[in-house]
């Protein structure tokens, strides 16, 4: 059994509040919103703990909750929700306590944890999100993009992120396109029942999946997720807003 109580007190040592945006199976699910300092932000959609079996996601979004952000924070504003499945955080389980893998359950109107995410996305749009995931059997990372005007940055994310760690070398299976070495494109043969493809149908011009393998230290994972994310950033904020 993993330690939730650990996670919420590390968020309550935050310089921003943190919401609650529902209890799913005795479990509380939070929010932190990320305020930009420029009236032209853009939102960012930062997402963890989806299956309850990959820690590194929850850390990754904890970390950089922990980190300064100041300078993102001039160009960007960010949602944050760090961890979406705590019942299988808590007990290491990739599904919610009935059994239910969130990430193919948007479709459905009565899975707790997929309501409380829907709240909370209200009517926002955003210019990325990034969900970040866990492979038990890739020996390497890898990610999937999914981008509404097909104009994909995960060719570089993917070079960018080669300079710390390995990328998988095997095609993960999930009838999606490659876009380049490690980079597989959402598939709309997916529908909207995962997290990311129902993102980029209704909140989300552009969505990245990072899947880090479970094999390597927690650390390792936690530092492949963050370069993905700032390499994201970086190559947004480099784009006129
Ligand atoms: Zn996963």
């Amino acid at each position: 059994m993993r330690n939730y109580t650990e996670i919420t007190e590390r968020l309550k040592h935050l310089d921003v509040p943190i919401e609650l945006i529902g209890t799913a199976h005795g479990y509380p699910i939070h929010q932190i919103r990320l305020a930009s300092s420029a009236d032209t932000s853009r939102h960012i959609l930062l997402t963890g703990g989806m299956h309850g079996d990959e820690p590194a996601g929850v850390e990754a979004v904890l970390q950089f909750l922990e980190r300064d952000n100041t300078i993102l924070l001039k160009k960007f504003s960010f949602l944050v929700i760090p961890c979406i499945n705590p019942y299988g955080y808590v007990h290491d389980t990739r599904e919610t306590r009935n059994g239910i893998d969130i990430n193919r359950a948007f479709e459905a109107d009565d899975i707790a944890e997929v309501a409380i995410i829907k709240k909370a996305l209200a009517q926002t749009q955003f210019s990325l999100a990034i969900d970040f995931h866990e492979d038990y059997d890739a020996t390497g990372f890898y990610l999937y993009e999914g981008k509404r005007d097909g104009k994909y940055i995960g060719p570089d994310l993917a070079t960018a992120a080669k300079a710390i760690a390995p990328i998988d070398p095997d095609d993960p299976g999930e009838d999606a396109p490659d876009l380049a070495e490690g980079v597989y494109k959402v598939a709309t043969s997916w529908g909207t029942q995962g997290l990311t493809p129902y993102l980029l149908h209704f909140h989300s011009e552009h969505v990245i999946i990072s899947e880090t393998p479970t094999v390597w230290k927690l650390q390792q994972r936690v530092a492949l997720h963050l370069t993905i994310l700032d390499a994201a950033l970086n190559t947004l904020s480099e784009k006129d807003v």
